[in-house]
């Protein structure tokens, strides 16, 4: 195999080296348990305490609103459950959006069996919702708000900011799902007015099996893990230490260059963007201005995203699709089907997520090989009309 190129940095991102350095300093030195009372374990309470201040002033939150747990996904389930568990009484109506992760989606499905009532905001063809939406399908009976703030397949940035202030004027929790945009863009948790919002460690640069949820100071949700009674009563179980300190190392670093790198990234992003959609019967999915930095997805007609996949990894090229097969139904991505895309375009989509790897090399190789991949695939595709050169469904 000539090259390696991984651009799946929306699924995972390789540990910085910074933040395992400052674990390794853990693991050496400072490894005892918070509540322990002697002199280790006094070390790493200041430890992680040092963490959780790092991690909230890349917030703008106060240390005490950051609470550790083990990634995105059980902070967003955190969130919705324990949201929908402190307003009960007050109502039973959540907003949240088509096009929300499935930790979020899958929450709100619960709630619904649970005697809630969940309004799926629609998007816009290019994935933004519109906020006088939010404003409309706000009731009376509304406890809660869940807003992305950037879409995981297509990198659409949504108007937080003035959902924030929409949502201030009315008495409603605001919850985001930050888990891509946190160490990408900017995220103030004032300047949205936020509630609740969620991130996690591996999305940038940190360990897996870390992330945290920012709880607005005065707001005690009902604790999703019961037991010793760490983080305030509010989340149990020996804190890991490591991860956090290596998470707030990252997260510090990836703030830092977050200006740079963005521009940087962008560019490379564009340039993919730009280059492969030349390919015939492409389309570039999501908002091309309100977009993360490094994530470029599209789709290709006539062919399947997973085919796709496999013969990009056979060429060295780690990337990842939001069609169907990675899960067992059929259906492609509900994000892809939500901005509009017919069934048999979804099912052709590719996600490249470049990062702090990526070099321009990497994107000339990307845009060498996706085309020849593409129309490798055509040539075998029962449904591209090679003659015509598009889709069987288009001649
Ligand atoms: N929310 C979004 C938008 C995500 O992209 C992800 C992960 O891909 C999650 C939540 C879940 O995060 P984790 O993998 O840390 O559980």
């Amino acid at each position: 195999m000539s090259r390696m190129v991984y651009a799946d940095h929306a699924a995972t991102t390789p540990l910085s080296p910074t933040a395992k350095q400052a674990m390794a300093d853990f693991w050496d030195k400072r490894f005892g348990n918070p509540s322990s009372l002697y002199y280790l374990g006094q070390e790493a309470k200041d430890d992680l305490e040092a963490a959780r201040a790092e991690i909230a002033q890349c917030l703008n939150a106060r240390p005490s609103e950051v609470l550790f747990t083990s990634g995105g996904t059980e902070s967003d389930n955190w969130a919705l459950k324990g949201a929908a568990e402190l307003r009960r009484g007050q109502g039973k109506h959540i907003i949240t959006t088509s096009i929300e992760h499935h930790a979020i989606l899958h929450s709100a499905q619960w709630l619904e069996k649970q005697g809630l009532e969940v309004t799926y905001l629609p998007v816009d063809a290019g994935g933004r919702v519109s906020p006088s939406d939010v404003e409309k399908a706000i009731r009376p009976d509304t406890i809660l708000i869940s807003v992305m703030a950037a879409n995981n397949e297509i990198g659409t940035i949504e108007p937080i900011e003035e959902i924030g202030a929409i949502v201030k004027a009315h008495n409603v929790l605001f919850h985001v799902d930050a888990v891509q945009a946190v160490g990408h863009i900017p995220v103030d948790v004032k300047a949205w007015n936020v509630d609740m919002l969620s991130f996690s460690g591996h999305k940038f640069y940190g360990p897996a099996g870390i992330g945290g949820l920012f709880l607005r100071h005065g707001l005690r949700l009902p604790p999703l893990v019961h037991g010793g009674g760490q983080e305030w009563g509010l989340r149990s179980g020996t804190e890991p230490v490591v991860l956090a300190v290596g998470m707030a190392a990252a997260l510090k670093e990836s703030v830092e260059e977050m200006a740079v790198e963005s521009k940087r990234l962008s560019a490379l992003r564009d340039r993919v963007l730009d280059g492969l959609s030349d390919i015939p019967s492409s389309r570039v999915t999501g908002d091309r201005e309100c977009r993360l930095p490094g994530t470029a997805s599209l789709t290709f007609e006539g062919i399947e995203g997973e085919a796709l996949l496999l013969h990009l990894d056979a060429k060295g090229i780690q990337a990842s699709s939001g069609s169907a097969c990675s899960s067992a139904s059929l259906d492609p991505s509900h994000v892809l089907l939500s901005i509009g895309l017919p069934h048999e375009v979804a099912h052709g989509s590719l996600r490249l997520s470049l990062g702090r790897g990526t070099t321009e090399q990497d994107v000339d190789y990307i845009l060498e090989i996706v085309p020849q991949v593409v129309s490798y695939l055509r040539e075998l595709s029962p449904v591209w009309d090679k003659k015509a050169q598009k889709p069987i469904w288009r001649s």
